[in-house]
């Protein structure tokens, strides 16, 4: 062997968890049975699924992504994706509610608040007590996050905010808003970050979607009207508001493809188990070849998919850039996420379309994977142009 194939060789991990990471993946998969078992109640009703937010909160689940000198357990982005692909395996409600509180809200302020700032305000977040919203999008910028209006003007220690921001995860159950307002007039640098407490005066929740999938999670409108936001609640510097929410989207973009892998394998269960009941006369399994082969490419793919995304954290969890690698993650996973259930739907027949298995929930539930934290079409122009940079 070559010098250059055997350090190669030593640099490659074997694409294993650790024995610690193996240990917390247990005690999520017993954090799911005892505290996930009403998903279906959840979205039919729809209703937010507190009591497991809550039993997270207690199991630290809300705090994988804060240091631990404020109150977090520092695990990480590759643990919060082990975390994220088990909990929406099961409740994907649940599991975006986790997703943005640990990977849109907390990371965001670990990397940007001063140190004033995170003691004011993890205390609160770590333990559950209050969950936090991320408030990018309007009713004219979703994909085009630049094109934002709602506006923070400065009026002596105070900035007023006014506008309203659209289909905001979480949003009638926060307390917390990370908000992107508009700060000057250039595109891009009038743009900034501050946290709006949800009790102030003139922060109010506003209409309430109804949406196709992910029915219990909170989705609402959060409207300012002349809120008055202390100006010390301003994160990083006036004007950086625009790489905040970027940089921030390419680690929330690893949470959205963890729960597209916990859909994804979910629907390979569901066919897994209902090919495993045919049999022939003599208790041969005889599925017919076409779903088998559905299912094979189907597992192939989320294995591929998960390293895919493990890649990606673990980059993340060294400080490097991974803009293009989590979007490669996310677009993939969405995606897949998307055939598999579509596929649980078709092989089980009547208890894929009927709501007698879980099957037409992950179908719904996977719709929205390719939609929110970019759409898979923008994580596309994402990678292209990390490619030809
Ligand atoms: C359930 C749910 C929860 C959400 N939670 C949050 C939240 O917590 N916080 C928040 O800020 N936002 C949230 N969103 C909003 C979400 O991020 C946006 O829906 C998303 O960014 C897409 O924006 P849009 O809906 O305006 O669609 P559009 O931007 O209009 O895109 C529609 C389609 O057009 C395509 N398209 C648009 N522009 C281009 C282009 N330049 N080139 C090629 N194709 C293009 C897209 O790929 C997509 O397929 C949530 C959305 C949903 C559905």
């Amino acid at each position: 062997m070559s010098d250059t194939t055997t350090s190669a060789a030593a640099q490659v991990s074997d694409f294993r968890l650790t024995p610690e990471l193996v240990e917390f993946q247990q005690m999520i998969r017993d954090y799911c049975r005892d505290h996930l078992g009403a998903a279906d109640v959840v979205d039919r009703e729809p209703r937010f699924p507190r009591e497991a937010v809550r039993a997270a909160a207690e199991k630290g689940l809300l705090c994988t992504t804060v240091a631990k000198e404020y109150g977090g357990t520092d695990l990480g982005n590759l643990a919060s994706c082990v975390m994220l692909e088990e909990i929406n395996s099961v409740c994907a409600s649940t599991g975006v509610t986790i997703s943005v509180h640990n990977s849109l809200v907390n990371s965001l302020l670990g990397k940007w608040c001063t140190d004033e700032q995170k003691r004011r305000w993890f205390p609160k977040l770590v333990t559950g007590e209050w969950l936090g919203a991320y408030c990018l999008s309007e009713a004219f910028s979703g994909s085009d996050a630049a094109a934002l209006r709602c506006e923070a003007k400065r009026d002596g220690d105070h900035y007023v905010l006014n506008g309203a921001k659209l289909w905001i995860t979480t949003g009638s159950e926060a307390e917390l808003f990370v908000v992107f307002v508009r700060t000057g007039e250039d595109r891009v640098k009038g743009i900034s970050a501050i946290v709006a407490e949800a009790s102030l005066p003139g922060v109010s929740v506003g209409k309430k979607e109804r949406k196709l999938g992910l029915k219990g999670s909170s989705t609402t409108e959060i409207v300012f009207e002349d809120a008055r936001v202390p100006a010390d609640c301003l994160l990083g510097a006036e004007g950086e508001g625009f790489k905040i929410a970027l940089d921030t989207l390419d680690g929330g973009r690893l949470g959205i493809a963890s729960q597209a892998l916990g859909i994804a394998r979910a629907s390979v269960d569901l066919i897994r188990g209902h090919l495993g009941q045919q049999k022939d006369h003599k208790g041969r399994p005889n599925a017919s070849q076409p779903d088998q082969w559905q299912m094979a490419d189907l597992a192939a793919d989320l294995d591929a998919y998960r390293l895919l995304t493990w890649r990606a954290a673990v980059m993340r969890d060294r400080g490097e850039r991974c803009g293009t690698e989590s979007a490669m993650a996310k677009s993939c996973t969405a995606r897949l996420a998307n055939r598999a259930a579509r596929a649980a739907v078709s092989i089980l027949g009547q208890g894929g379309a009927s709501g007698a298995t879980a099957a037409e929930r992950l179908l719904r539930d996977a719709r929205i994977t390719e939609i929110y934290e970019g759409a898979t079409d923008i994580q596309r122009l994402v990678i292209a142009r990390g490619l030809l940079a």
